[in-house]
């Protein structure tokens, strides 16, 4: 049994408690290990796709596991994959050693778009359909609104028609967007979350949080591109990058100060580096506390999950002092629980 007892956030009011299984309790539980420390609901990586090693690869069981062992390992106790590159394994979200997961099967995207080996192409007419069924499955549908700076971003009409049949079946739409006017067709779509949001009008911050849409901005990723877009030979598609690359920090911060609710992913590999993008997002001028929310309790919120709290599902990591204050601490937590289970 395992036993948890400290400052734990957001609020940093002092807990105690013991998992039941699954469930945090506040019953004692005579015997049980006693973890202290700062406490944190588990992190989240809202943006990965393990268990290929790169773009158009099939899914690899063994990969895949191995990728989601380095999520755990960060503390990284959920994940969400907005597409993936097969049909993940019965164990997937479920073992005693991989994250809890949300997945929304293949990436849908326009024919001529997308990782050539990844995803399913679809007519517009079908679009709607592919991607209610697709929610119906796992909750999710994942769809390419844009693609490269040349290409046409999925029209208005057609997303809207995702957006009512995936929301008809209760599920959500996840949005791919990197350029203007697909990002800005997206939000007034209505989708439930933006991925990426690179070159989003910052204009359209304030209709995503009337409607509650999610920003995952996927920061240090898109950051990380910016040295090989400055060696790039000039052109469309170094302007494009450069710009919305450069901008992309600034987009992101303002999202939360607009009342967005951003979302922490790492999108590429390796996996586990959930951490590059809590200091990314803090870099680009989130306080601490709004980048480990994004990276944590408001992620966990949103996908359904409870924090610190008796009756919650049984994850934390814990640190051997406030993360806020020393962002430093995040490479090293002192554990990490996982359904009640130390799994570091
Ligand atoms: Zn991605």
């Amino acid at each position: 049994m395992i036993r948890i007892r400290g400052n734990a956030l957001p609020s940093g009011e002092v807990v105690d408690l013991c998992a039941d299984g699954d469930r945090w309790t506040t019953d004692p539980a005579p015997g049980a290990e006693l973890i202290e420390g700062w406490l944190l609901p588990g992190l989240v990586d809202a943006h990965t796709h393990p268990g290929a090693e790169k773009p158009g690869d099939p899914l690899d069981e063994d990969l895949l596991r191995e990728d989601l062992h380095r999520h755990v390992d960060a503390g990284v106790t959920v994940i969400r994959a907005p597409g993936i590159a097969g049909e993940p394994p019965a164990w997937f979200g479920r073992d005693p050693d991989v994250p809890r997961a949300w997945h929304a099967g293949p990436w849908l995207a326009q024919h001529g778009q997308f990782f050539d080996g990844w995803g399913r192409r679809v007519e517009h007419s079908e679009l709607p359909g592919v991607a209610a069924a697709q929610a119906a499955r796992t909750g999710w549908a994942k769809i390419i609104a844009d693609w490269g700076p040349d290409d046409e971003p999925v029209p208005l009409t057609v997303l809207r028609a995702v957006v009512d049949a995936v929301h008809a079946v209760g599920g959500r739409v996840a949005a791919h967007s990197q350029q203007a006017a697909g990002g800005l067709a997206a939000v007034a779509a209505g989708v439930d979350s933006i991925e990426h949001g690179m070159c989003l009008d910052p204009s359209a911050l304030a209709t995503m949080a009337a409607r509650g849409s999610v920003l995952t901005p996927t920061l240090s990723v898109i950051e990380s591109g910016l040295s090989k877009a400055r060696s790039a030979p000039p052109g469309p598609r170094r302007d494009w990058y450069l710009n919305g690359a450069e901008a992309h920090g600034r987009l992101a911060a303002t999202a939360v100060e607009a009342g967005v609710t951003v979302l922490a992913g790492t999108d590429s590999r390796p996996t586990g580096r959930i951490t590059d993008e809590i200091l990314a997002l803090v870099n680009a001028g989130l306080r601490p506390h709004d980048a480990l929310a994004a990276a944590s309790w408001s992620a966990r919120t949103y996908l359904g999950l409870g924090g610190l709290t008796p009756g919650s599902p049984a994850d934390a990591v814990v640190y051997p002092a406030d993360p806020r204050t020393d962002l430093s601490l995040l490479a090293n937590p002192t554990a990490v629980i996982l359904r009640g289970r130390r799994v570091r």
